[in-house]
C-alpha cells in the first residue's frame, strides 16, 4: 500500500475543507438548506413561547372560560401555525438537500476517479483495486451523511438551543446562563469523547475494511489461479483470518461509541436536573407562573430532543469523517508523473526516438539501472530488444511511454522532449501489444475500437482482418458482439493477443511497441500473430521486446542488453557471428544460424 502523506491529527480539517470546498462551488442550493432549514427550526423555538401563554391563559381566567377564549384560541392557532410552518419549511430544506447531496457525490465520485486513474503505473501495481473501489464508494456515501449530519441535524440544533437560550434568558438571565453552560459542557464532552476516545479505533477498523474490500477483489480475480490450484479452502482461511481482525477492530468501536453514548445521556440527565430545579426555585421566589414553567418545560424538551440526538449527530460527523479520510488522502497523493503547466500536445510525424544521456533510477533499488544510456532509433526502424531477464528492456518502453520520469538525460521523440508534452497526447501515439493483453469486459467490437473511439464497424472489421482475428471472431456465438468476461478471460492467450493487435492497427499510431508473449502458444498461433505483427509493423517505428529470438531474426536492428547496459548493437547475422552474448543466448534456445535473409514470417526454431 502506498504510504499516507497526511498526518492523522490533519486529516479532520482535510476532509472538512475538502467538503466545504465542493459546498463553496453549490452556492444555490447550500443557500437554499441552510435559509430553510433555519427558518423551519426557529418555528421550534417559539413553540414552547406559546405553550406558556395557553397555560396562563388557562390558570389566569380559572373557572372563567369566556374570558380565557380569545388568548386560548390565539396561542392555539399560533402553536398550529408555527407546526404547519415547520413541516412545509423542512420538506422544502429535503428537497434541496437531495440535489445538493447528488451533486456533490457525482462531483466527488467523478474527480476521485479521474485521479486515481492518473495516478502512475507504480501506484496501481501498488494498490489492490477492490480497496480502491471501496474507499471511492464509502467516501461518496460518507458525504450523504455528512451532509445530513451537519446541514439538517447539527445546524437546526445549534439554532433551536442559542433561539432557545436568549429567549429565556430574556425573561429569567440565570435560565439563560443555566441552558448555555450546560449546552457547552454537554457538546464540548461529546466532541472530545469522539475525537480523543472513538474516532481513532474508528480510524483502524477502516482500515481493515478497506483490506476486506481487497482482500475479496485480490481472490475474486485471480479466481483462475484458486481453481487451478484447488485452493478455495485456502482463500477461504485467508479471508477469515481477515474478517477476524475487521472484527475485533469494529466491535472496539462499537462498544467505545456505546460507551459514549451513555456517558452523554447521563450527562443531559444533569443538565435536565438543573434547567427544572431552577424554573421551580423561580417559581417558589415568585419570579415564574405556572404559564412560564410550562414554558421552561416545553423549551427542555424541546432542547433535549435536539441534545439527545446531538451525540448521534457528532458520531455521525466523526464517522462520515473517518470514512471519508482514505478518499481524500487521494488528493495529497502525488501523480507520479505529472504534466508540466501549459505542456503542449506531442506532434509524431516520422517516430524518430532518441535516448540523450538517460539515467534512470527506480525508487528504492540501491543503484541506478541506467548510467548514460544513448540510443537512436531511425523513424520507420524495426529494432528488437534482447537480453536476459531483468536486463532492462520493459524500462526502455516504459521510459518512451514516459509510466516514468527520467533522473538525468532526455528522451526524444521527433526532436521534442517527452517530459514537457501532455502525457495522455505522448501516449495515444505510440501502440502497444502488451506481452498479457488485458482486455475490458465489453465486447469484442468496443475492445478493439478502443484504439479508436468511433471507429466504423467496417473498420473495426479490417483491423481484426488484418490482425489475423475476424475468423475467430465470427465464429463465436456473437461475433463481434461477444462479451469477453473479465480482463478478457474468455479468450485464449493467442485471441488475446490479436485482439489486442487488431486495436494496434485500428490505432494506427507512428511507434509501435510489441511486448511478445513468454508463454508459448501453439504452432498455429503462433504463426497467425507472426504474420500480424510483420503486417502491423511495416512503416511505423517498431520496438519489439524479444523474449524468443526466433521473431528478431528478421528486424532491422538488435539491441542487446545487459544489466541496463547496450552490450552489443547489429542485425542477427553480424551478432551471430561476433560470438558474445546475443550468441550465447541463441545458442542456449537452440536457434541455427542462418545467412539467408529470413522470411517475413519467421516460424520458431526452438
Ligand atoms: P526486463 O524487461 O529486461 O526483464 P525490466 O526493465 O523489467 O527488465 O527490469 C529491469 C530492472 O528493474 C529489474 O531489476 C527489475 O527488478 C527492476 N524493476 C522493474 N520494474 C520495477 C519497478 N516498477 N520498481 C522497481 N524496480 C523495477
Amino acid at each position: 500500500m502506498t504510504a499516507r502523506t497526511t498526518k492523522r491529527g490533519d486529516s479532520t480539517r482535510d476532509v472538512l475543507r475538502f467538503t466545504f470546498r465542493h459546498w463553496a462551488k453549490e452556492p444555490r442550493w447550500l443557500g437554499w438548506v441552510i435559509v430553510t432549514m433555519m427558518a423551519s427550526t426557529l418555528a421550534d423555538v417559539f413553540m414552547p413561547l406559546y405553550a406558556g401563554r395557553l397555560v396562563d391563559a388557562i390558570t389566569q381566567f380559572g373557572a372563567d372560560r369566556e374570558a380565557a377564549r380569545g388568548a386560548v384560541i390565539n396561542a392555539f392557532l399560533v402553536m398550529t401555525g408555527l407546526g404547519l410552518a415547520l413541516v412545509v419549511l423542512r420538506h422544502i430544506a429535503f428537497y434541496g438537500i437531495v440535489e445538493l447531496s447528488l451533486r456533490v457525490m457525482v462531483k466527488v465520485g467523478q474527480d476521485a476517479f479521474a485521479r486515481v486513474q492518473r495516478f502512475s503505473s507504480d501506484w496501481h501495481a501498488n494498490s489492490f483495486a477492490g480497496s480502491t473501489v471501496r474507499k471511492v464508494t464509502r467516501g461518496m456515501w460518507a458525504l450523504d451523511l455528512l451532509h445530513d449530519t451537519v446541514l439538517l441535524a447539527l445546524l437546526p440544533s445549534v439554532v433551536v438551543l442559542i433561539g432557545s437560550m436568549i429567549l429565556l434568558g430574556l425573561n429569567w438571565p440565570v435560565m439563560g446562563v443555566v441552558i448555555a453552560v450546560g449546552t457547552v459542557v454537554y457538546i464540548g464532552m461529546t466532541v472530545f469523547l469522539n475525537i480523543v476516545y472513538v474516532a481513532p479505533s474508528a480510524r483502524l477498523a477502516n482500515a481493515w475494511d478497506t483490506k476486506m474490500g481487497g482482500t475479496l477483489a485480490d481472490a475474486l480475480s485471480c479466481n483462475a489461479v484458486v481453481k487451478a490450484f484447488g485452493a478455495e479452502a485456502r482463500e477461504d482461511a485467508r479471508l477469515a483470518g481477515v474478517l477476524a481482525k475487521w472484527r475485533s477492530r469494529t466491535a472496539r468501536v462499537w462498544m467505545r461509541a456505546t460507551n459514549s453514548g451513555t456517558i452523554q445521556l447521563v450527562a443531559l440527565l444533569g443538565i435536565r436536573a438543573a434547567i427544572i430545579g431552577t424554573a421551580l426555585w423561580l417559581w417558589w421566589n415568585g419570579r415564574a407562573t405556572a404559564g412560564d414553567v410550562a414554558y421552561v418545560l416545553t423549551t427542555y424538551f424541546v432542547i433535549h430532543g435536539y441534545l439527545r440526538d446531538m451525540g448521534m449527530h457528532i458520531n455521525n460527523m466523526r464517522r462520515s469523517v473517518n470514512d471519508m479520510e482514505e478518499l481524500v488522502a487521494f488528493y495529497d497523493e502525488p501523480f507520479g508523473v505529472e504534466d508540466r503547466a501549459g505542456a503542449g500536445a506531442m506532434r509524431i510525424g516520422r517516430g524518430e526516438i532518441v535516448f540523450d544521456r538517460v539515467r534512470f533510477h527506480y525508487a528504492g533499488h540501491e543503484t541506478a539501472l541506467y548510467q548514460d544510456l544513448s540510443l537512436t532509433i531511425r523513424a520507420g526502424e524495426r529494432v528488437g530488444l534482447v537480453g536476459p531477464s531483468g536486463s532492462g528492456k520493459t524500462t526502455l518502453v516504459k521510459l518512451i511511454q514516459r509510466l516514468y520520469d527520467v533522473t538525468g538525460g532526455r528522451v526524444l521523440i521527433d526532436g521534442q522532449d517527452i517530459a514537457g508534452v501532455r502525457q495522455a497526447s505522448l501516449r495515444s501515439q505510440i501502440a502497444i501489444v502488451q506481452q498479457e493483453p488485458v482486455l475490458f469486459h465489453r465486447t469484442l467490437a468496443e475492445n478493439i475500437a478502443y484504439g479508436r473511439p468511433g471507429a466504423k464497424r467496417e473498420e473495426i472489421e479490417r483491423a481484426a482482418k488484418l490482425a489475423n482475428a475476424h475468423e475467430f471472431i465470427m465464429d463465436l456465438p456473437r461475433g463481434y458482439e461477444t462479451l469477453v468476461g473479465e480482463r478478457g478471460v474468455k479468450l485464449s492467450g493467442g485471441e488475446r493477443q490479436r485482439v489486442a493487435i487488431a486495436r494496434a492497427f485500428l490505432a494506427d499510431a507512428p511507434i509501435l511497441i510489441l511486448d511478445e508473449a513468454t508463454s508459448a502458444l501453439d504452432s498455429e498461433s503462433e504463426v497467425l500473430i507472426q504474420e500480424a505483427m510483420e503486417r502491423l509493423m511495416e512503416g511505423r517505428t517498431s520496438i519489439v521486446i524479444a523474449h524468443r529470438l526466433s521473431t528478431v531474426r528478421a528486424l532491422d536492428r538488435i539491441i542487446v542488453f545487459q544489466k541496463g547496459r547496450i552490450v552489443e548493437e547489429g542485425n542477427h547475422a553480424e551478432l551471430y557471428r561476433q560470438g558474445g552474448l546475443y550468441r550465447r543466448l541463441c545458442d542456449h534456445q537452440g536457434m541455427e544460424f542462418t545467412e539467408q535473409p529470413v522470411g517475413r514470417t519467421a516460424v520458431t526454431t526452438a
